[in-house]
């Protein structure tokens, strides 16, 4: 039995706000084991990149409250200090976003930057630094690493700015990589060679990845297990062919059914009607009722809890609740 490189165990995200303190992320629990690429999937405004950004310690401490235990290495990064977690940032978690220029400074030159980490948390010499700078371009896979080490993230195109930030996230060769909505900006054709450039170093590296995206092409791509949230809870999690073969979820249906199949033509594209709610907002009950086809009294008035599965999937939806609920779900999917 491997363990994993981190566990998230009753996570709660709040902002603070001058209306009093809005959850986001509502006691969530997921682990990812060394070498494993975790997808955490749902439309925007679900929690996932807030999750993300607690785990990092990246959320203003005057605007942002988190609880529960992150556990990265028998630490509790939930209660780290700032100076533990500049220690960890880069180093052994490490960070890309959908905008590189989120993690490139215009200002300085991208040798400057891929060297300033491993000079900061491997203490190298330049010159040590700099051969290693031009390794990592050459294994992002672009060409002229020498000179691009002298010039300036505006000098390049996006697509490489991409890679550069790949380069940069993995040069201290981190135990794991957060990756949110990493190809969501690029054109497909460089989507394509991102992705097999993040499988590529997973392999080589094992460094474990957890993948946040609204898109499940990217997930079917690259991850091993999805976890599936929705209004700052997790809503169903498991491997990734259980997950797309018998989606149990109402959320996780719609989602999949909003994936365009190449092989049908529709005159329009599915999608799931109305919003995700607004933080602050939330009732009681499910929070996805307003927008569940299958929607029943409990739904509103009850929160339901998440049912484990004998092939390790688990669903939070009151249809599953019991095997009586089971049917019920069958019924209901077969009405659709
Ligand atoms: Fe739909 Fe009810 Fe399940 Fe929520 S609990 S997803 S409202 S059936």
């Amino acid at each position: 039995m491997i363990n994993p490189i981190i566990e998230v165990k009753g996570l709660r995200t709040s902002f603070l706000t001058d209306d009093g303190e809005i959850p986001v992320v509502n006691d969530i629990d997921f682990h990812i084991k060394p070498g494993e690429v975790l997808g955490i999937v749902g439309e925007s405004g679900c929690g996932k990149s807030v999750t993300s950004l607690s785990i990092m310690g990246l959320l203003d401490s005057r605007t942002g409250k988190v609880d529960g235990e992150i556990l990265f290495n028998g630490e509790n990064l939930a209660n780290a200090s700032e100076a533990k977690m500049r220690k960890i940032r880069g180093n052994e978690i490490a960070m890309i976003f959908q905008e590189p220029m989120t993690s490139l400074n215009p200002v300085f030159t991208i040798g400057d930057q891929l060297i300033e980490s491993l000079r900061i948390h491997r203490k190298w010499d330049k010159k040590k630094a700099r051969v290693k700078a031009v390794e990592m371009l050459q294994l992002v896979g672009l060409a002229r690493a020498k000179e691009l080490l002298n010039e300036y993230p505006h000098q390049l195109s996006g697509g490489m700015r991409q890679r550069v930030m790949i380069a940069m996230a993995m040069i201290c060769e981190p135990k794991m990589l957060i990756a949110d909505e990493p190809t969501t900006a690029l054109d497909v054709t460089i989507q394509a060679q991102i992705l097999e450039l993040m499988k590529k170093l997973n392999k080589e590296t094992n460094t474990a990845i957890m993948m946040i995206t609204h898109d499940l092409g990217v997930v079917a791509e690259m991850c091993e297990r999805i976890v599936v949230m929705y209004a700052g809870k997790i809503v169903e999690e498991g491997d990734v062919k259980s997950i797309f073969q018998n989606p149990k979820h109402p959320y996780t249906v719609g989602l999949i059914q909003s994936v365009p199949d190449m092989r049908e033509k529709k005159e329009r594209l599915y999608s799931i009607p109305g919003n995700v709610p607004k933080p602050g907002s939330l009732k009681i009950g499910c929070q996805f009722a307003p927008r569940c086809p299958h929607a029943m009294d409990i739904c509103i008035s009850q929160t339901p809890s998440l049912t484990p599965f004998e092939n390790g999937q688990q669903v939070r939806c009151w249809l599953y609740e019991d095997q009586k609920g089971a049917d019920k779900h069958d019924r209901a999917i077969g009405q659709s």
